[in-house]
């Protein structure tokens, strides 16, 4: 059996999507700024395709940009808000658990002088909206924040941040990237600012995603070259991807309930019966504001990347820490972010699933797991199997 749960580092093209792009590779393939008949064809598929994410977001369509995925955005938002900033000093808030886009990003900025205030989780790895509003100092230029975490799922109190952000005259941005598939999002009634997607996250293709920006929002240009995107993000537009983003997006909103109905009763049953079937096992995150197809659980005694190893034998593809940062030996900022301690941050696994999961791949990487768990357990100088019980040295 093939299992696929690592839906939180990219997806499958949905078949939907993929039948709206191919017209636009070798048929209607003008470049949207050219003048002629093959051009303005295509400008009209990016025009649509802007207009359906724009409704979609509550935004207007001249307020969407079309940049290469939330890395581009995430990017772009923050350097592009703070160098904008007239500000003598500049100082903006973030939260400790955010997407790398945006952690490496602040750390760059910081070698530029930029203050940055990374705010803390509580052990459900959630923001309180006071505590970003105690951070907020005279030269704050910008709040950013992430709808929902990627290795935990946590949702964010975004509209509440935003209203804060909003009464005190600050810029808003959320990375909305692993919330949109689950989460309606509307701009103006969460006061955001700007917003980062990036279509490969919700079954659309790689390579392509969004920099909402509310109108007056002045941010300086991260990309320099051609006139597109009404002069602020240089580039060739990329009509079959933006086709294929508008596409995606539109089913996401379309099948919404229905997707968050199986995803979260799939995630539930799982999370209740590891935990009552496998000794030494954590939840990492609450169980309420948890996206509904993210578990990451901790096994005690053993090592993340060993799990992860052994199911992917089995065909059960999972992530350890987030899929950013496996390859390195560090644990995840986010599990330790939760106040999980280190051994068992080092033995955490995301499990996200996918609107087409099945009953039936839950319960073969359940067993899978228990196997793996207690095969690891055995080999596990930290663990006795006669007593069945373990310890830290
Ligand atoms: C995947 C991801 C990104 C980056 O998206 P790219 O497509 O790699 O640019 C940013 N933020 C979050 C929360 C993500 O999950």
């Amino acid at each position: 059996m093939k299992v696929y749960l690592d839906n939180s580092a990219t997806t499958a093209v949905d078949k939907e999507v993929l039948d709206a792009m191919l017209p636009y590779f070798c048929e209607i393939y003008g470049n949207p700024s050219s003048l002629h008949a093959f051009g303005r064809n295509a400008q009209k598929a990016v025009d649509e395709a802007r207009a359906k994410i724009a409704s979609i977001l509550g935004a207007k369509a001249s307020e969407i940009y079309f940049t290469s995925g939330a890395t581009e955005s995430n990017n772009w938002a923050l350097k592009g808000a703070i160098r904008a900033s007239k500000n003598a000093k500049k100082h903006m808030i973030t939260s400790a658990i955010e997407h790398p886009a945006i952690m490496d990003t602040c750390h760059e900025l910081e070698k530029e002088g930029v203050e940055v205030t990374y705010i803390k989780v509580n052990h459900e790895g959630i923001v309180n909206p006071e505590d970003i509003r105690a951070a907020i100092r005279e030269d704050t230029v910008l709040i950013s924040i992430m709808t929902a975490n990627n290795e935990m799922g946590a949702i964010q109190p975004i509209a509440e941040i935003g209203k804060i952000a909003r009464d005190e005259g600050i810029l808003f941005h959320t990375d909305a990237v692993q919330a949109i598939e689950s989460q309606p999002i509307n701009v103006d009634n969460m006061n955001i600012d700007m917003l980062s997607l990036s279509a490969h996250k919700f079954h659309g293709p790689k390579g392509i995603g969004i920099l909402y920006i509310r109108s007056g929002v002045r941010l300086d240009k991260l990309i320099h070259g051609g006139h597109q995107e009404r002069r602020q993000r240089a580039g060739t537009t990329n009509t079959p991807l933006i086709v294929g983003m508008a596409k995606a997006l539109e089913i996401c909103a379309r099948d919404r309930d229905r997707n968050n109905r199986h995803m979260s009763e799939l995630r539930d049953y799982f999370i209740d019966r590891v935990l009552n079937e496998v000794p030494y096992s954590y939840l990492n995150g609450g169980r309420e504001k948890r996206l509904p197809n993210n578990v990451n659980m901790s096994f005690g005694f053993i090592e993340g990347e060993s799990i992860l190893m052994t199911l992917d034998l089995k065909g059960i593809a999972v992530s350890s820490g987030s899929a950013c940062s496996s390859g390195s030996l560090e644990p995840s900022h986010v599990i330790l972010a939760l106040g999980v301690r280190e051994e068992l941050a080092h033995s955490s696994i995301r499990f996200s699933l996918g609107r087409d999961t099945t009953k039936e791949e839950i319960d073969y990487t359940i067993e899978t797991l228990k196997e793996t768990v207690d095969r690891l357990r055995g080999m596990s100088p930290l663990f006795n199997v006669e007593k069945g019980t373990g310890s830290y040295v």
